[in-house]
């Protein structure tokens, strides 16, 4: 056995790391093969017959290394059918906000009038498309529709009472929690109603109690249903309300649906044209979920509520970068001249039921011999549309162990998800590119492989 003394010098140990050093840096991989060195030697000193190898010691600080430093954000086919997968970075960018982000990328003129030589306005590209989108006066974005709500209560109602109605108090995603979102932004929550029932007279009763309330904010409870015996008012009930009782009406719908949408399952689904044209005076919702877009929050409705949060000094903290302002124009445009299958999420919900049914038969021919098309559903995700399913064609295949295929599929070349679910591996190519739909097939056969030879 070895002792301490045969461990090698950290001078030679860093001569034969050239490589970790060009990734990681030579002072982080000197740290680690002192670690790596120190482990050896106690293990040494313990009885172990630990290596004193170079290359052992190089192995083993490399290891450190990569468990310290997380690996970069991997592209990842999805053949969940979420449509938008929160987990997944929800809405997949079109190619043509993909090209509007690298064009900003470097130096570009943000805030620089390039005709006249002076100071322009990182907001001025937004706001006319925002707000000729949905209909509204004028539009700003921001950082997400959390950011949006903060913002537009922190500048409409701080320190007074906001009034909700108890059956819209909700928790979306883990950590946005709308009575949470009030208290940051320092405006007063007052409850109204109950859970299943609130009514417009709920809240006229509770503006009678706080003469002082600033606003009604209206919330779509986006990724739960209640049923049966409920009522909730109305944004024309409450727009008429709020117009007698001098209050702002703020409705976050949340999904970023634009119009009403054709699709049965997006009956239920609230959009910022309808919300306005009832009289909401201001609307928020998400940049990336049905709007297809980057992460963004965006604030649409009558001049002055917008104003009062663009001038809010809250707006600079919460303001998009180049990157977003360029990817969100882009997505913005495809919707105003009505090109919808320009944007991933759209040509995902657009997908015709043929053309999905040809494609989950290629995709099934592609996997191999266990492979059936069946039929199945898709959901939209992204906390929209809750308890709505689209029809889909979904490739099933029968294996002996599906949890162990989707585990190879994950760590495939490329990374694709699937649906694990009785006793099968499911494929929706509703929400995979079709230009990834022969790697699919590939990579699918191959984590079958895998999953068949592996000692796993
Ligand atoms: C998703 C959602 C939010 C949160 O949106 P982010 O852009 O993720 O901040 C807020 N309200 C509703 C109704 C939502 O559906």
């Amino acid at each position: 056995m070895k002792s301490p003394r045969d461990l090698p010098r950290i001078d030679e140990l860093l001569g034969a790391a050239g490589d970790l050093a060009a990734r990681y840096g030579k002072g982080a991989v000197t740290g680690a093969l002192r670690e790596s060195v120190e482990r050896a030697r106690s293990e040494l000193l313990s009885g172990v017959d630990a290596s004193v190898e170079v290359s052992t010691l190089v192995a083993g600080a490399a290891e450190l290394l990569a468990a310290r430093r997380p690996e970069a954000l991997r592209p990842v086919i999805n053949a969940t059918g979420v449509v938008v997968h929160t987990n997944l970075g929800r809405a997949a960018l079109s190619a043509e906000a993909v090209e509007a982000m690298t064009g900003a990328a470097g130096t570009c003129d943000l805030e620089y009038d390039l005709a006249s030589g002076a100071r322009g306005s990182r907001g001025a590209r937004l706001a006319p498309l925002i707000a000729e989108a949905s209909g509204a006066e004028d539009g700003m974005a921001v950082n997400n529709a959390a950011g949006a709500l903060v913002l537009a209560l922190a500048a409409l109602a701080v320190g007074r009472p906001v009034l909700v109605s108890r059956g819209e108090l909700v928790e979306i995603g883990g950590s946005f929690r709308l009575p949470d979102i009030l208290a940051a932004s320092g405006a007063r929550l007052v409850e109204v109603g109950t859970t299943n029932r609130t009514r417009a007279g709920d809240y006229a009763a509770a503006i009678d109690r706080h003469p002082d309330a600033a606003l009604i904010l209206k919330v779509h409870p986006s990724n739960f249903q209640v049923s049966g015996f409920t009522e909730s008012a109305e944004v024309d009930e409450l727009a008429v309300l709020a117009r007698a009782r001098g209050l702002v009406l703020l409705h976050d719908v949340g999904s970023g649906l634009l119009g009403p949408s054709e699709h049965p399952w997006l009956a239920g689904e609230p959009d910022l044209r309808s919300s306005l044209s009832a009289g909401a005076h201001l609307v928020v919702c998400s940049g990336d979920k049905l709007l297809g877009g980057p992460q963004a929050g965006l604030i649409a409705g009558d001049a002055e509520p917008v104003g009062a949060c663009r001038r809010h000094p809250l707006a600079r903290a919460l303001r998009l970068d180049k990157l977003r302002i360029a990817a969100l124009q882009a997505t913005l445009e495809a919707h105003l001249r009505g090109d919808r299958r320009a944007i991933p999420v759209w040509r995902m919900l657009d997908a015709e039921p043929a053309a999905l049914e040809l494609r989950a038969m290629a995709l099934a021919d592609a996997c191999g011999p266990d492979a059936r098309v069946a039929d199945g559903e898709s959901v939209v995700g992204g906390g929209s549309a809750p308890g709505a399913v689209i029809p889909t064609a979904v490739v099933r295949i029968a294996c002996a162990s599906p949890d162990r295929v989707a585990r190879h599929l994950r760590h495939g070349e490329v990374a694709a998800v699937a649906r694990v679910d009785d006793g099968a591996l499911w494929l929706d190519p509703r929400t995979v590119d079709p230009a990834d739909d022969t790697l699919l097939g590939e990579l699918v056969r191959a984590a079958l492989a895998a999953a068949s030879t592996a000692a796993d």
